[in-house]
């Protein structure tokens, strides 16, 4: 064993070894794997091998078709088959909301490039003969996917890194890591210590028990999976082909061909976390014993689905465990506060991903950026809020849902509430319908009295609807009230803080007293963040930005260095605010402060400590409405009071509570587009319009070289808002956006402008297209609906009401 190495990856599943060939490729030769048994020995080698490119985020599905696409490249580099079966994917539907699921994938599959189509349940069954068709309604046929042999797959990874240099060894236990204060590690094993520069946590099964090495702890958990394989089965014999890969979403069944007889495997309600508090040390190539009392009724519904299965016998039980993050997706990338450690685990489609994180790894680790927008597989999308308690809640719940709908507007009720702010009892009483955000509750809208403040889970529009169309006319015509606790908050201090932040943020850093709207680029000039920085002193500083987003921008601060008279900290539970909205906005704050804030006075994105009734608050003028608007940030000790002092003084000014959805809708009108949604790491400044915020005259920042040479070369695309011919269904996201049969662009989010009276979507267009008046359309739920670009805002173009 060497005994220094650049980089040390623990773990030789097909997440490991993906990631050991893909550092490899990119250069850095000198890496080693460690595995503590044979590779595949924990949840790879029993793994059912079923591989798709389906996923309700776009570059995880890029990154799904490019794993499918790697392997014959490993087999040719190693000489290992991945005994690749590319039988495609066949995906059922048996009622309404699955068939418009099916057709959203369908429409997000065109502009990626996917080989996708709606079918009839009769031509699904010329797929697969074995699908009974009385109980479905529709089918969608994709032609990526298949299965392959796990084992092989990650002997070929393995192998063809080797070839390219890098090292493996087996038998061989990661028992502590210590890291220097270069920031390297000492990887201190059974048989020796060996320096690396970096580490990565490819643990799979073990990566919760390789975090606490660093004294992390890792929002990950496993599940009891079990599948079965049949006997051999008349129904299929001496076919020409392998039937086609198949989902059954209302049976919560996979099944496929394996030999002469098939695979059926299911994502039963209450499944089996396996070993919630630690995992065994010496668990390895096993498999769990079959709990065929408790699962018979869940397979039976695979029989009555698919008759022919339940008509031979069952050859063999697989019963094995596997990793989960809450929302199901990977947790991969670098660790806030822990240099030169990464991680790579909660993979539950190791052959549909494995290859996909490898990339996305490797490209952080040798080039600092992960070369894409990967928010949605991000360790940094979880935080404080992810303790084992809530991540004991949130994959149970994640599996039972593997193959449920979850609708646009659904939220999954399972750990909620965690985060709760001082009012959310008051705006639950007034009705709210809350979601969750970074484990915050936050009211998404409020059912009137008499309404029952829920709603059914829908693609099309719903019974909250016309509620959502009163608060946004309400805003617009008097005043409202929206609770912005749930939005990223930080405080950056110190004598240092304004040098500092002209070098991590791309604007002006606003003076004493002014807010400024603040994007944040990546050293590529790509969009890591559009968020607003209030100046409250030269050397304090109140920055807001997205929720969702706290760890990742936290990260990407303690990343850029703070110098020792620099304090940047999280004011997440320290901050609670509220936004008014509204022509009547002034004349209820008013009420409430001794400062003036006429329009004269107090313009737009002024700021000011002052008490707003009994509240100790910094007011800004500013939202995100577009209307003249107010936000009110206190501390949670004054918030409750903050709030029922609005309340009180907006009564006699038509005050109404609005929620989230409002706000979408008010936004759009606006063109505003929204972080995680609009604006993303994939985007560069001129493609989203941030570039007019950005400070170019400043010598230095990150992102400046890049964002010059763009400006210089113009963007290729362009962020634009349309008005689309829709029916009873609105854009949701990542729909295609077509020019005639040509895939062009795809939307990025969408509304219904309830001022305007026009279903709105927001998205990508090549630079040509993003002209006034252009006419697109647009396959929203499979039909195509005329989309025409509008470039100037729908609503109040010129911002007269803002600046009111
Ligand atoms: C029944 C079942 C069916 C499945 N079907 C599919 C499917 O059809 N398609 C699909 O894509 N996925 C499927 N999966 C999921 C798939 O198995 C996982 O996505 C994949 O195996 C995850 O790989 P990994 O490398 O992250 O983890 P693991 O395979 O668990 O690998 C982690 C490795 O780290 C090693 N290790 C741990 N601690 C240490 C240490 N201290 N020192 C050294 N080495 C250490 C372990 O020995 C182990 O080999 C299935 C899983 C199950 C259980």
């Amino acid at each position: 064993m060497k005994a220094s190495v650049r980089a040390v990856v623990i773990g030789g599943g097909v997440v490991g070894a993906s990631t050991l060939y893909h550092l490899a490729k990119i250069g850095w030769t000198d890496v080693m794997l460690i595995e503590k048994s044979e590779l595949t020995s924990g949840s790879t080698w029993h793994a059912a091998g079923g591989m798709h490119t389906f996923n309700g985020e776009a570059n995880i599905s890029r990154l799904q078709k490019y794993t499918i696409d790697l392997y014959r490249e490993i087999e040719q580099l190693s000489g290992q088959s991945c005994t690749l079966h590319p039988n495609g994917g066949l995906m059922l539907a048996a009622n309404q909301g699955e068939l418009d699921s099916l057709k959203l994938i369908c429409s997000r599959a065109r502009y990626l490039g996917m080989e996708t189509e709606m079918i009839t349940i009769e031509e699904a069954l010329a797929l697969n003969p074995l699908i009974d068709p009385c109980y479905f309604i529709g089918a969608l046929w994709r032609a990526d996917g298949g299965h392959c042999d796990p084992s092989g797959t990650t002997h070929a990874y393995a192998k063809a890194a080797r070839v390219l240099g890098a090292s493996v060894e087996r038998f061989t236990r990661v028992l502590e890591l210590r890291q220097r204060p270069d920031g390297s590690w000492d990887v201190v094993t059974d048989k020796g210590t060996v320096h690396a520069e970096h580490v990565v946590n490819c643990g799979g099964l073990w990566a919760r028990e390789i975090g606490r090495m660093v004294g992390i702890n890792l929002p990950v958990l496993a599940m009891e999976h079990h599948y079965l394989l049949t006997e051999d089965i008349p129904e299929i014999k001496g076919r020409a082909k392998e039937i086609v890969n198949t989902t059954d979403y209302s049976g919560e069944i996979y099944m496929r061909q394996e030999r002469g007889g098939a695979l059926i495997g299911t994502y039963e309600p209450h499944g089996i976390v396996w070993s919630p508090i630690k995992t065994p040390d010496d668990f390895a190539m096993q498999l769990l014993p079959d709990d065929f009392e408790r699962l018979a009724p869940y397979f039976e519904v695979g029989f009555r689905h698919f008759p022919a299965l339940g008509r031979v016998g069952i050859r063999k039980a697989i019963n094995g465990p596997f990793t989960f993050a809450p929302d199901g997706n990977p947790l991969v990338g670098p660790v806030r506060g822990l240099r030169n450690y990464w991680v790579a685990c909660a993979v539950m489609a190791g052959f549909s991903q494995g290859g996909g994180i490898g990339l996305v790894l490797s490209r952080w680790m040798a080039e600092n950026d992960p070369g894409q927008d990967i928010i949605s597989m991000d360790v940094a999308r979880f935080g404080a809020f992810a303790t084992p308690k809530y991540t004991s809640i949130k994959v149970p719940e994640n599996y039972a849902r593997r193959f449920r709908l979850t609708y646009p507007n659904e939220e999954l009720p399972a750990a909620r509430p965690v985060r709760r702010s001082p009012i959310y009892d008051r705006l639950r009483e007034r009705g709210a319908v809350m979601g969750a955000n970074f484990g915050l509750e936050h009211a998404l809208w409020f059912a009137p009295k008499g309404v029952a403040p829920v709603e059914t889970p829908t693609y099309r529009r719903s019974e909250a609807f016309p509620i959502v169309r009163e608060e946004c006319l309400a805003v617009r015509r008097t005043v409202g009230l929206y609770e912005t606790t749930n939005y990223g908050k930080y405080e950056v201090t110190g004598r240092g803080a304004r040098a500092w932040l002209d070098r991590v943020f791309a604007c002006k850093i606003p003076k004493p007293g002014r807010l400024g709207l603040a994007p944040m680029l990546s050293e590529a000039g790509r969009i890591i963040g559009d968020l607003s920085i209030a100046c409250l002193a030269e050397d304090r500083y109140m920055i807001v930005g997205s929720g969702f987003a706290e760890e990742f921008h936290l990260r990407w601060f303690s990343a850029s260095n703070p110098p020792a008279d620099v304090f940047v900290r999280s004011a997440a539970s320290t901050l609670c605010g509220v936004s008014i909205a509204g022509p009547n906005a002034r004349a209820l704050v008013e009420k409430l402060v001794r400062v003036d804030v006429s329009a004269a006075a107090f313009k737009l994105f002024h700021v000011v400590e002052t008490a707003v009734g009994y509240a100790p608050s910094v007011l800004t003028r500013a939202g995100f409405t577009g209307e003249l608007g107010f936000e009110i940030w206190t501390t949670p000790d004054y918030f409750a009071s903050l709030y029922e002092d609005l309340c009180e003084a907006g009564e006699s000014l038509g005050l109404v509570h609005f929620g989230g959805r409002a706000l979408s809708s008010l936004r759009l009108e606006k063109a505003y587009g929204s972080f995680n949604k609009d604006f993303r790491p994939d985007y560069t400044p001129a493609e989203t319009g941030l570039d007019r915020f950005i400070d170019f005259a400043k010598p230095a920042f990150t992102g400046r070289a890049a964002a010059l040479a763009e400006r210089a070369a113009g963007p290729k695309r362009r962020f634009v808002v349309m008005e689309v011919d829709a029916g009873d269904a609105d854009v949701i996201g990542y729909e295609s956006i077509m020019q005639g049969e040509a895939a062009v662009g795809y939307v990025t989010s969408g509304a219904y402008g309830h001022t305007i009276g026009k279903s709105l979507a927001a998205g990508y267009v090549p630079t040509a297209l993003a002209r006034e008046g252009e006419r697109l359309t647009i396959d929203v739920l499979g039909e195509m609906r005329a989309a025409t670009v509008r470039l100037e805002p729908l609503y109040d173009p010129k911002g007269l009401c803002l600046r009111s």
